[in-house]
């Protein structure tokens, strides 16, 4: 059996799939084998998922003669650290979390609450009984998505982990370093001798990031892509979805190049506006018109992220007008 690639000497790259809604969605999960190796993501919990990782953990540990036993998520969205509890069960592996991950993932209620939609930039909160009614459906919604995703809280014991530790594998040695931007808590781990970053979320090589309220911050984001940029004898980006990226100072140069220019296109749009200005909603429709509603509501994010960006910054300001925020000069 397969369902794993060396990526380079001694970095394996498991490929977890599962569907969310009818659309398969892949996870990149890295496996770096050593006598106290380590997985770098956690991926979907679903039990399907979970077997599938530890048929290769397995696989791999016979092939190499190393094991893989501690378990790190890169940061807090589901499909990075739910399958680490079942994984610590199942194979015998150590959850390692660091401090700021904690109050994310022990429950699916503070999960919930870490990114519920209170800092709407599109809407201002609404009365008691509609914030309720909106509240159940996100929970219903969330209920729904977790069947087939496998949401789960990382509910088992945990060793902590820090920004700075280096952890010792067959690969060489790998430091954790702060990534925040994509989301708050986000590490990734640095190979310096081999000029590999496991960068989780931060860099994709097809894709933009998700960037999106409450725990998104692009001034991070931007910082944590010069950081990137600047390791040195970066060659090679292993991230948690798609393909790798082989031009990693090309690839994040052109984010850092994109995002200012996706910011200036926003400031312009409201400037541009008039004295009446225009509201978050229709922003969003401008840019995705026939995308289907669910799908527009993530990929909105960062529209909703640099409008509060602008806001915060007082390059913009806002009023509500019928249950939605307009945007104008200040
Ligand atoms: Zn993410």
């Amino acid at each position: 059996m397969a369902g794993y690639d060396e990526m380079a000497p001694g970095v394996f790259r498991i490929r977890q799939q599962v569907r969310k809604g009818w659309v398969p969605f892949t996870m990149n999960l890295y496996a770096l084998p050593g006598k106290d190796g380590l997985l770098f993501d956690a991926g979907s919990g679903t039990r399907g998922a979970v077997a599938h990782v530890v048929r290769c953990l397995l696989d791999l540990e016979g092939r190499t003669g190393s094991r893989v036993q501690q378990v790190l998520p890169s940061h807090a969205h589901w499909d990075h650290f739910s399958g680490a509890s079942a994984l610590a069960e199942r194979h015998r592996m150590t959850v390692r979390l660091t401090e700021a991950m904690v109050p994310l993932v022990r429950t699916r209620a503070c999960y919930r609450a870490a990114y519920r939609e209170g800092a709407s930039a599109l809407r201002p909160r609404a009365g008691a009984v509609k914030e309720a009614l909106r509240s159940l459906g996100g929970r219903l919604m969330d209920e729904a998505f977790s069947l087939s995703m496998g949401i789960r809280a990382v509910t088992g014991p945990f060793s902590p982990l820090a920004v700075g530790d280096r952890l010792e594998t067959d690969a060489g040695t790998w430091e954790v370093l702060a990534g925040p931007g994509h989301c708050d808590v986000h590490i990734m781990l640095w190979n310096e001798k081999a000029g590999i970053l496991l960068g989780g979320d931060n860099v994709l090589a097809d894709i933009t990031t998700w960037l999106g309220p409450p725990r998104s911050d692009l001034v991070a984001y931007q910082k944590t892509l010069e950081t990137i940029r600047e390791l040195p004898g970066l060659r090679l980006i292993l991230p948690a979805h798609g393909r790798p990226v082989t031009d990693p100072v090309k690839r994040t140069t052109h984010l850092i190049a994109h995002r200012k220019k996706r910011l200036a296109e926003i400031r312009d749009k409201v400037e541009t506006a008039g004295p009446k200005g225009l509201t978050g909603r229709s922003l969003v429709r401008a840019y995705y018109p026939r995308m289907a509603p669910l799908k527009r509501s993530i990929a909105q994010g960062w529209i909703e992220a640099t409008l509060l960006y602008l806001l915060r910054e007082g390059d913009v300001a806002r009023t509500a007008e019928k249950g939605l925020w307009r945007y104008h000069t200040p």
